[in-house]
């Protein structure tokens, strides 16, 4: 019974992870762009450093790729967001594991 306790917290652990992710999860990917302006006159027109990294996330949604550009203030809660989002797929695959598992343990020999 050690290792149903163990579970049991272990779960009790997820859950909150879970709610503590979903409550800020961004759902999309990341990419950065670094770009030219119009000013002729400006550093990025001659060799200097471009402007940037300007932040986009994009995903699909039925079926087509969308996606919306991150203003500059956005940019760490977007990031934090993202990277919530697949933290939050993590735990639950584990949660969704161990449900098979329960499940399979606890339907073992009915058929016989
Ligand atoms: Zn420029």
């Amino acid at each position: 019974m050690a290792s149903n306790s163990r579970q049991h917290d272990r779960r009790k652990e997820l859950f909150k992870e879970i709610q503590r992710l979903a409550d800020r999860a961004i759902f999309g990917t990341l990419s950065q762009t670094y770009r030219t302006c119009g000013n002729p006159k400006c550093r990025c027109r001659r060799g200097g450093p471009k402007h940037g990294p300007h932040l986009n996330v994009s995903y699909r949604s039925e079926g087509k790729t969308t996606g919306f550009y991150v203003p500059f203030d956005a940019q760490e809660k977007v990031r934090a967001g993202v990277d919530a989002w697949w933290r939050l797929q993590d735990c639950l695959r584990e949660l969704a594991e161990m449900n098979k598992t329960t499940i399979l343990e606890e339907t073992r020999g009915e058929d016989e």
